[in-house]
């Protein structure tokens, strides 16, 4: 089993990034929340990612899943 997401576990916690909040229709600073992790089986049994990223909107609170995080 490969590792291809570990340099993903390293994004430190408290990290923020700007974007577009569905909630609240406009660019807000999201926070890093941590990392949501499937089982494999799963994984490949309904096709999600691996591995979601999940942030939370500085404006409303909403919590938002990324599969992959872009900077
Ligand atoms: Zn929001």
């Amino acid at each position: 089993m490969t590792r291809l997401q570990s340099h993903y576990e390293d994004t430190p916690v408290n990290d923020t990034r700007s974007g577009y909040c569905e909630s609240c229709g406009q660019e807000v600073e999201f926070t890093y929340l941590g990392a949501q992790r499937w089982p494999q089986r799963l994984v490949e049994l309904t096709g999600v990612p691996p591995v979601t990223y999940l942030w939370v909107c500085g404006c409303c609170s909403t919590t938002t899943s990324i599969p992959k995080v872009d900077l």
